[in-house]
């Protein structure tokens, strides 16, 4: 079992025991004005994220950390009714011209980490600065005290972050492997008794894993398996959704269940899982060996998981580099947002997780289009059958920054077939039931949290505009281009973050990172390399 546990330490770099080192917790807040005693956004056009239609203009009450009141103000474009309106404001907010949405919820989120020099203080303003109220940590990589810690402190708006949801990866806080169904189960225990939301898998043996999931949800804890491959010749998303399995991460498993004509992956013969290089050049193949779409396999995968009530969580931007790494290595906003010690992470490296574009060639992006094309047809027709997709980031690898990652999530599930309020209804609402608080969360209701964003373009027209660096438009007028939208401020619990304060936060962390490296406080991040 020796090889299992250092397997699943070569996996991925997120196992507790590679979170030795401290992380720099995030500091006591000092953005953010609120809660107020009755704080109005007037004139707004509200998505409240059900998947209703666009409707302004509103006035929206926020009384503390709660939505109190919706209240329609006239027709668009026309006069204000102004007797409708609602008074005795606090603070006001004149949110003419401007789009609410509910704050988004990254499903796959992880906090930084010892490796990539990311303090907690950049990730979580990074997450704020677009938008995303809600987090949650899928292996809580810095440690389990530490999470729980941030998550704590986020709950009472101690520090300027969205409010956290922390799932251990399976064995945390354990120096041996869990080999039996009864030490799953302790352990599964131990994690409802110290305050964990669920659990992250990524492999265990059949029994084992059966018995964690299901213990999981005996103690109401949600579960989120990322199926390593090293596991998958033994299960795959069907077994893990019957076991009770919640939310499937990225698409690991899924062309498992859709082998027809073969039952293994089948993969050259000098491939070796321990090079990330091999690992993720072929993960580029498996969509190609599943059964077709339309396929009487294809239909019977995504009905039972939809009887199941199982979420996907698809992740597909973090795997973006491998369709054009170029777009990912050059994003516009690393020479401004991304620290050095992160940009050192992502460089190729026989250490670092997720950096392993070696050589990467023409014909592995070739071959990651189509596995993309496949996949996004499966994750589409899920949601068209009922199903209910969230969505992830799993930002701070393979050139995905925190925040921007979350955006460019949204677009993907856009060119997956999604619609811009389907789009917006999995960033929210779905992402909320997935972790069982649409109670609370996830919709602009009255009587939930106030939990918002406001941006000054429309997102339905274009998600660029949700991007911290903005979307670029030609001005006819002036014959010049332009940025427009990003998000203007974020609500979370009441609290009115204002956004561009939190991205100027960051980029003044990224130039001191930079001084401090040696490097001019505004160079840029190794264009010619
Ligand atoms: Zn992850």
């Amino acid at each position: 079992m020796r090889r299992l546990a250092s397997l699943v330490a070569a996996l991925c770099l997120l196992v507790p025991a590679a979170a030795a080192q401290d992380v720099p917790a995030a500091p006591d807040r000092e953005r953010g004005g609120g809660p107020y005693d009755r704080l109005i956004l007037r004139g707004a056009t509200l998505v409240d994220g059900t998947g209703a239609p666009p409707r302004g203009p509103v006035d929206i009450v926020i009384e503390e950390d709660r939505i109190a009141r919706i209240q329609a103000v006239g027709a668009p474009g026309g006069p204000v009714d102004e007797a409708a309106r609602p008074e005795g404001a606090s603070r006001e907010i004149d949110a003419t011209g401007l789009y609410v949405l509910p704050g988004f919820v990254d499903m796959h989120a992880h906090l930084g980490g010892a490796a990539q020099g990311t303090p907690a203080e950049y990730v979580l303003k990074l997450w704020m600065a677009h938008g995303i109220t809600t987090a949650r940590e899928n292996a809580a990589g810095n440690g389990l005290d530490w999470t729980l810690r941030h998550r704590e402190r986020s709950a009472a708006n101690a520090i300027t972050a969205p409010r956290l949801l922390v799932y251990p990866a399976l064995g945390t806080d354990r120096d041996a492997p869990l080999t039996t169904p009864e030490a799953a189960r302790t352990w599964v225990r131990r994690m409802a008794e110290e305050g964990a939301d669920g659990i992250k898998v990524f492999q265990a043996p059949p029994d084992v894993l059966r018995a964690s999931l299901q213990e999981a949800e005996a103690q109401g804890l949600r579960t989120a398996m990322h199926h390593a491959q090293p596991g998958t010749a033994r299960y795959d998303v069907l077994d893990t959704a019957t076991w009770g399995l919640t939310t499937g991460e990225h698409f690991y498993g899924y062309p498992e269940a859709l082998f027809t004509d073969r039952s293994l992956q089948d993969f050259p013969s000098d491939y070796n899982y321990q090079d990330e290089g091999d690992r993720f050049r072929y993960a580029g193949h498996m969509w190609q060996q599943a059964a077709a779409p339309g396929s009487a396999r294809w239909d019977t995968v995504l009905d039972s998981l939809r009887a199941l009530d199982f979420t996907m969580v698809p992740t597909f931007g973090i795997y973006e580099a491998n369709r054009d790494l170029m777009r990912a290595r050059r994003a516009e906003w690393h020479d401004t947002y991304t620290l050095p010690s992160l940009w050192n992470y992502y460089k190729p490296s026989f250490e670092n997780h997720g950096s392993y574009h070696y050589f990467w060639s023409s014909g592995d992006e070739a071959a990651w289009d189509t596995h993309y094309d496949r996949w996004m047809q499966f994750v589409n027709e899920y949601k068209n059958r009922g199903g209910r997709v969230g969505a992830g980031s799993d930002s701070g690898f393979i050139f995905k920054l925190y925040g921007f990652g979350y955006v460019r999530e949204l677009e993907l599930l856009r060119e997956a077939g999604f619609s811009p309020l389907e789009v917006i209804r999995s960033a929210t609402l779905e992402g909320a039931k997935a972790l069982g608080r649409a109670d609370r969360i996830g919709s602009v209701e009255v009587g939930k949290q106030a939990d918002l964003l406001l941006v000054d373009e429309n997102p339905l027209a274009n998600l660029k505009v949700l991007y911290g660096t903005q979307a670029l438009r030609f001005d006819k007028d002036d014959r010049a281009l332009e940025r427009v939208g990003g998000v203007d401020y974020t609500i979370k619990d009441g609290i009115v973050f204002d956004a561009d304060t939190l991205l100027r936060d960051v980029a003044q962390m990224v130039r001191e990172a930079k001084k401090e490296a040696g490097m001019a406080p505004d160079a840029d991040l190794e264009l010619t390399q």
